[in-house]
């Protein structure tokens, strides 16, 4: 295919920049995906563009991951870190952004494809103004979300109001599991069209270490028993559970015992308070010599930490879909997690893992437990999780599986998707691996 001929979509993630480091402050999961089915996506020969909200002066207008594929930074509010709760304020300045870069490159994007409900309202907009279709994945509910929390924000009707309109409208939504896509029918609308697409991961790195290299690069002695969490620190993920499992006589009187934090930037920061409480915890219940903070990890170093764990514990009040579980079973670690929304569909108790009811924090521990005691079966358990993750839940089978439903949105007519215009790479850009220090 010559540059000019090729597919074309625009990837639009308002708050989730998919060029910036994973593991801090909100950047979790939707940057991951975006970034993947982005790459995965130019993999197959498509032109993709990224579009984030700007949230730091010295960042690079654009980033290219490869020769298809791009992350480009718009200017839409103060170009600092904002909360997604604050952020809907500046959505419009956020499409004038957007059509001022179609108009300056003289193209229409055919196909948007939104993520979140941030830009659900941006692609929304951009439909009326426009002849593009539209997908979105949510990533998140309101409707889902805000059952489990105590102090819900004054955001939340303009939300919820968005999300059933995007069902309602969008050309097709992706919900990334079975559990996400009957929350969407009984909780938000039943007209719209869904697909199931589950989210991937890359199984090449994921599983590409043994048990043994893992611990020797990372110090860790052959006969401890590694208890591992990896997410960002907020008072969803549930980490408070996990710490008062392990501080539970079952867990805690395994000799060698080791748990691992994975996630979080440094004190000080937005998710500081969060990571100060679960210290706390830690020392409260005398675990302090056998915790480990790691800190943020590079997504490509986590492999590393997944494979040198025994148990994988992923203690979600509720997860959308949650990449670490098949993260951890891709480097074939058994995972004990929370029995809620796409961890019900990724981890099948009995087979990969443990299903337990979330926030409990005596059934998290019985269930690490089981998986520390018996190696034999957990063996069993650590082969079953890659063969899962194998056959179900690459990003290239996952870019596919997209690639096929844009498809069918044109009604089989893909020279509809053909890039309009000039598409060249203008601009000043850095490449991924030329400056991380700049993204
Ligand atoms: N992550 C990472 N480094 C870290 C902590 C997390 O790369 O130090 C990645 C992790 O590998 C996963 C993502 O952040 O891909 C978290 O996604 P998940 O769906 O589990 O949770 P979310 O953050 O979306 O709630």
């Amino acid at each position: 295919m010559s540059p000019n001929n090729k597919r074309k979509v625009a990837l639009i993630s308002v708050h989730g920049d998919p060029a910036i480091d994973i593991g801090k402050e909100e950047a979790g999961g939707q940057n991951v995906y975006v970034r993947k089915v982005g790459e995965a996506l130019a993999g197959l020969g498509w032109q993709v563009d990224m579009f984030t909200r700007r949230s730091n002066e010295t960042q690079a207008d654009i980033v290219k991951h490869n020769s298809n594929c791009r992350t480009i930074r718009l200017n839409a509010g103060p170009k600092v870190f904002i909360k997604r709760q604050q952020i809907f304020q500046y959505l419009p300045e956020f499409v004038t952004a957007f059509l001022e870069f179609q108009e300056q490159h003289e193209t229409i994007y055919p196909l948007i494809h939104t993520n979140y409900w941030l830009s659900a309202w941006v692609g929304m907009e951009l439909k009326k103004q426009q002849s593009s279709k539209l997908v979105h994945t949510y990533h998140s509910l309101g409707a889902v979300k805000y059952k489990s929390i105590k102090k819900i924000p004054e955001i939340s009707q303009t939300r919820l109001e968005i999300e059933k309109q995007c069902l309602e409208t969008a050309d097709l939504v992706v919900a990334t599991s079975p559990q996400e896509q009957e929350h969407m029918r009984s909780l938000v609308s039943e007209q719209g069209n869904i697909t199931v697409i589950p989210c991937g991961t890359d199984i090449e790195s994921f599983g590409s270490v043994s048990r043994h290299d893992s611990r020797t690069r990372l110090n860790i002695e052959p006969a401890a028993k590694v208890i591992l969490y990896v997410g960002r620190f907020d008072p969803r993920k549930g980490i408070e559970t996990l710490v008062r499992a392990v501080g539970c006589k079952e867990v805690k009187l395994h000799p060698d015992l080791k748990l691992i934090i994975v996630g979080g930037s440094t004190p000080g920061r937005k998710d500081g308070k969060e990571r100060s409480r679960i210290e706390a915890l830690v020392q409260e219940l005398g675990l302090e010599a056998i915790t480990t903070f790691a800190g943020r990890i590079e997504h490509t170093d986590l492999a590393y930490y997944y494979a040198a764990a025994d148990v994988c514990v992923v203690p979600s009040h509720y997860e959308p879909f949650g990449l670490v579980a098949i993260e951890a079973m891709a480097c074939s670690t058994p995972v004990v997690a929370s029995e809620v929304g796409g961890l019900k569909f990724t981890v099948i108790n009995e087979l990969t893992g443990l299903l337990v009811p979330p926030q409990d924090e005596r059934a998290f521990a019985q269930a690490i437990n089981r998986v520390l005691s018996y190696p034999a079966w957990s063996r069993q358990l650590e082969k079953d999780a890659r063969k899962r993750v194998e056959s179900m839940f690459s990003w290239d089978g996952v870019a596919q599986q997209l690639e096929q439903q844009y498809l069918t949105i044109f009604n089989q007519q893909p020279s509809e998707l053909l890039v309009s215009g000039n598409a060249s790479l203008h601009g000043a850009y850095y490449t991924l691996s030329d400056s991380p220090s700049k993204i």
